[in-house]
């Protein structure tokens, strides 16, 4: 089995080399992730600006390791179509330090590279631990193994794409394993302002918002202490929006021919 490892928190991220020891025993695992940290970068695709890509001394031994000054879509766009010559099994983004639950996936640069990975017709999933520091790595790895094996015994759907969250926790005091669905919520951005004493400035921030603490959605399951597994599409071609009543245009042609 061939793994593809990359992240959203830069090549140097513990998180991911916790990830690749794991899988090494496993599969065969090649790196190509962000030369720097890239959170909430989402599914951005640099198109404006040559990418330069080194090849550069994995943090565990005998790994092929390719360090991308661009996004995590940018990193699984090149390792697939350029870096990795052999075929890739599995793409697995992660272990991300923090969670991407709720309307988050949106923005998450964990799933946007998990994404680039999908859309190519892979395997592929997204790893992350609720907390943002004294991290339980340990767990999100060894999970993250089980599921690639399962996807290799195709115990898995074919194309699947797995958003999974841990709680940060010792094993011990982990629940169990939901199937679980997006949270309608989970952090909202805004802007602050601020003033060094020579120019002012904005910074945006994020606000815990926790919206959908519904039973079944992602953010419940690891509020309960459970591991979240949330299967995602792109199939937005096939699903129904919201109607909107023709009645509210009729003459919205007109009007337009009148502007
Ligand atoms: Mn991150």
């Amino acid at each position: 089995m061939k793994i593809l490892v990359t992240n959203d928190d830069g090549i140097f991220a513990q998180g991911l080399w916790t990830l690749v020891k794991q899988l090494k025993s496993i599969a065969r695992v090649i790196v190509v992730a962000p030369d720097r940290e890239q959170s909430a970068i989402g599914t951005a695709v640099t198109l404006r600006q040559p990418l330069r890509v080194q090849r550069v001394r994995p943090m565990v031994s005998g790994v092929e390791t390719y360090s991308v000054e661009g996004t995590p879509a940018d990193s699984v766009i090149l390792a697939l179509g350029k870096l990795v010559k052999n075929k890739i099994d599995l793409v697995i983004s992660g272990i991300n330090q923090g969670p991407n639950l709720g309307d988050d996936v949106l923005i998450s640069g964990t799933v946007g590279a998990a994404l680039q990975g999908y859309l190519r017709g892979f395997p592929a999933l997204a790893i992350s631990v609720n907390s943002v520091d004294s991290l339980c790595l340990a767990n999100a790895a060894k999970l993250a193994a089980l599921l690639a094996k399962k996807i290799e015994s195709n115990a898995l759907p074919t194309n699947i794409f797995l958003n999974v969250n841990l709680p940060n926790l010792p094993l011990a005091k982990i629940k169990g394993v939901k199937i679980t669905r997006l949270a309608s919520g989970s952090h909202t951005d805004t802007a602050t302002e601020g003033n060094n004493g020579k120019w002012g400035y904005y910074w945006l921030v994020r606000q815990k918002i926790n919206k959908d603490t519904d039973e079944g959605t992602d953010i419940w399951a690891i509020e309960q202490g459970n591991i979240s597994i949330t299967p995602l599409h792109a199939n937005l071609p096939r699903k129904p929006s919201p109607s909107i009543p023709d009645s509210l245009f009729p003459d919205l042609l007109r009007e337009l021919q009148q502007c």
